[in-house]
């Protein structure tokens, strides 16, 4: 189906269909999912793939698996249109854009679980989010079978959730990770942006203000409690209720209690009814 010039399927029979006639013209083939609400944090995931894949899929699929109860899922910002014209100039080559029922139908049963890396912080605050995360990536992967697929470091404990993922049911797709993409103040592009009141959205970029601030005292040396605690007051004191701000290894998301490996700060805080969450390397 033609829509403003851009493909749109919305089974998995459509889906594979195309990307088989890909396959046949022996292409590389990228898949980026997202959940809509398009801004150019999607867009450089698309120009990553771009720039590896002859083909690039993208998914438009908001999940209701990953949100909890009393999250924002009703209210979460849906624009298809729109959504579907920044991908057509982004040059993306197909959009999967399935209805609900159409990757839940009645009588849907089965959960992917990510234990350890996917239990605590993001998945310590919104219990059976990474779940709903690992399920329906490893559906889009086995759906849509992409030799790459592409997300977004802004969600970096997902990344991982998802590598891990990959690796355990051997789903033959690479993981590619792209670097978070910012407003001029610093704030990470999100669709969660728009909750934010004119106050709330001036006083954001205190937290990765803060985060590279404790990232600089902890290069300089600084003693990990000492620097974490600072940046969540810092938060505090800028009107974030602080969820997590943490020093972990970047890769397995373990505790450091000093930035002896390649590091990862991450964090989460609340203001208003916004959650935000950002992250940010630290180098030993
Ligand atoms: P979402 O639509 O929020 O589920 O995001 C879809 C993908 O875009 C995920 O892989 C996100 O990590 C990624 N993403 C979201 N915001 C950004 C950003 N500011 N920079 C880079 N990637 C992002």
């Amino acid at each position: 189906m033609a829509n403003g010039g851009i493909a749109v399927v919305r089974t998995v029979a459509d889906l594979r269909a195309t990307v088989a006639l890909w396959r046949d013209e022996r292409q590389r083939i990228a898949l980026v999912p997202t959940m809509g609400a398009i801004h150019r944090g999607h867009l450089a995931l698309v120009a990553a793939a771009r720039g590896d894949c002859g083909r690039v899929a993208a998914s438009l699929f908001v999940n209701p698996t990953q949100f909890g109860p009393s999250e924002d899922f009703a209210a979460y910002p849906r624009d298809e249109a729109a959504d579907l014209a920044q991908f057509a100039a982004a040059g993306v080559d197909l959009v999967f854009a399935p209805p609900v029922d159409a990757m839940y139908p009645p009588g849907f049963a089965t959960s992917v679980t990510v234990g350890g890396i996917g239990d605590e912080l993001e998945g310590g605050h919104r219990p059976g989010h990474f779940a709903g995360v690992a399920t329906v990536v490893a559906k889009l992967l086995l759906q849509a079978l992409p030799d790459a697929a592409y997300f977004g470091e802004k969600d970096y404990q997902q990344l991982l959730v998802v590598r891990r993922l990959v690796r355990d049911l051997d789903i033959p797709a690479q993981i590619v990770g792209v670097a978070t993409v910012r407003e001029p103040d610093g704030l990470a592009l999100s669709s969660r942006n728009v909750y934010l009141a004119p106050d709330e959205r001036r006083r954001a970029p205190l937290l990765h203000q803060v985060l590279q601030e404790t990232a600089a005292a902890l290069r300089r040396g600084a003693d990990v409690a000492a620097a974490t605690g600072r940046g969540r007051s810092r938060l505090a004191a800028g009107g974030f209720a602080v969820d997590y701000l943490v020093l972990r290894d970047a890769e397995t998301l373990a505790p450091l209690d000093r930035l002896a490996a390649p590091g990862r700060l991450l964090a989460a805080a609340r203001l208003g009814r916004t959650r935000l969450i950002d992250n940010v390397a630290v180098a030993p």
